[in-house]
């Protein structure tokens, strides 16, 4: 049997028709070499921001359904023409929607999950020799709506099919060269990793590194699929392989950083000190399908008996949180309800901080250096994140980069050799 690669282009690797054109001769690349090939693309271009700005001039608060209806039609622009590109090379290929398909996701409107993927379709044009083209971001749900997978969502369609097609590897092309110790765009000497490991992977993406949607690296995790990200237009560079930790060579504490402009903190004010408030709160948000993130309990207050909840959610459900709490405030117990958006989270990942003391005093020294406050602060194994005012972030990124040692020219000198942070 033939292996299968999955390979998925984004926005501005199909943002025009010369760009369609020149991924066709990427996926052609690929099935001369052999291989079947299941091509997902994204909407071409800014083609899904438009479509926001668009439904956002009729009415505030769209409804989420009709909002999934109109943005995955981005998709469907891009499948038709991308198989059209490549059949004018003489290829036979077929493009399929993620109703076609059977992408099928659980009944929630813009952020759903995909559950299951039907394979016989695919299997019986590939078995045919066709190189298939799917549309990333959408799914269907059991009764026939449509869904989509977030933002970013179209990495998660690709290696959900990877791993529904037990597929050898799933390549990811975008317009940078990899993965990079930070974006960049913002960090112009960031350096481009080799290698990173899933789980340092997927708290990059969850601290704000939106190289890869967060659910496409947990599901590569989940199922073992191997994933590479590399640029569309530079395709002598091999790019970045995310592979399991065990295979990685620890001398680096810190592999990355990354910031979070997106989130955003609410208070809740002066909650009685008693067992279930938390439960409320947390479980009302949850109902609602609404992540948090950070969470502080203050110490509570003696004479009042009460003590402070902080927490921060994604600034696209800040409306939601709101009327969630509105309508709680005063079941709990709470003074207030304070909100502040113009917070940025910092967050330092590497695997190589385990067992390593003295990792999170260098980021607090660093960002004390830098005049900046750190207003929470969470941590994880492999993580430590700090909030901080979104006016510091750019500034906190750069010096967190260089004080560990992350900057391309000095990476080369370290390599085998632990900077002494
Ligand atoms: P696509 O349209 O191909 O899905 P995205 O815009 O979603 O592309 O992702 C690629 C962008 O991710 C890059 O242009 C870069 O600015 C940004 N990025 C953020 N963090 C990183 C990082 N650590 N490494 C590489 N790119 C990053
Ligand atoms: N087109 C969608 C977006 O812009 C999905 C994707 O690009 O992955 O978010
Ligand atoms: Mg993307």
């Amino acid at each position: 049997m033939k292996k299968i690669i999955v390979q998925k282009f984004g926005g501005t690797s199909v943002a025009d028709t010369e760009k369609i054109k020149n991924v066709a001769k990427v996926v052609i690349r690929e099935k001369e070499k052999g291989n079947d090939v299941v091509v997902v693309v994204s909407a071409m271009g800014h083609t899904t921001d438009h479509l926001v700005k668009m439904a956002k001039t009729l009415t505030p608060n769209p409804s989420s359904r009709e909002m999934d209806m109109l943005l995955s039609t981005g998709e469907c622009v891009s499948i038709a023409l991308l198989t059209m590109a490549i059949q004018a090379l003489g290829y036979d290929a077929i493009s399929f929607n993620a109703m076609q398909v059977g992408i099928m996701t659980e009944n929630i409107h813009s952020k759903a999950r995909i559950v299951d993927i039907r394979t016989e379709k695919l299997r019986k044009n590939l078995e045919e020799g066709k190189i298939i083209v799917v549309a990333g971001f959408q799914g269907v749900t059991a009764d026939g709506e449509i869904t989509t997978l977030g933002r970013g969502g179209s990495d998660t369609s690709a290696v959900a099919l990877a791993a529904a097609l037990n597929a050898e590897r799933c390549d990811i092309y975008t317009d940078v060269e990899g993965v990079y110790t930070t974006d960049p765009r913002i960090v112009p000497n960031a350096s481009k990793l080799d290698e990173v490991s899933y789980e340092e992977m997927l708290e990059l993406t969850h601290a704000g590194a939106n190289v890869l949607h967060p659910r496409s690296v947990e599901t590569a995790k989940q199922f073992g699929v191997l994933m590479r990200v590399r640029s569309s237009f530079k395709l002598e560079d091999m790019g970045t392989l995310i592979v399991g930790v065990d295979k990685m060579e620890l001398y680096r504490p810190v592999a990355g950083v990354a910031a979070d402009l997106s989130q955003a903190r609410i208070v809740v004010c002066d909650v009685p000190d008693k067992p279930g408030v938390a439960a409320s709160l947390f479980t009302a948000l949850a109902n609602e399908n609404i992540s948090v993130d950070m969470i502080i309990q203050s110490y509570a207050r003696k004479v009042s008996n009460t003590n402070d909840i902080a927490f921060t959610v994604d600034a696209s459900d800040l409306a939601k949180t709101m009327t969630v709490l509105d309508k709680l405030k005063n079941e709990i117990g709470a003074s207030d309800v304070k909100v502040d958006d113009e917070i940025a989270k910092v967050s330092i990942v590497g695997a190589g901080m385990i067992d390593r003391p003295g990792i999170a005093s260098t980021m607090f020294e660093t960002l004390a250096r830098l005049g900046v406050n750190i207003k929470m602060i969470s941590t994880s194994e492999i993580k430590i994140s700090c909030l901080v005012e979104k006016a510091d972030a750019q500034k906190s990124l750069k010096g967190l980069h260089t004080v560990f040692n992350l900057e391309s020219d000095i990476m080369a000198d370290v390599k085998g050799d632990l900077p002494d942070v």
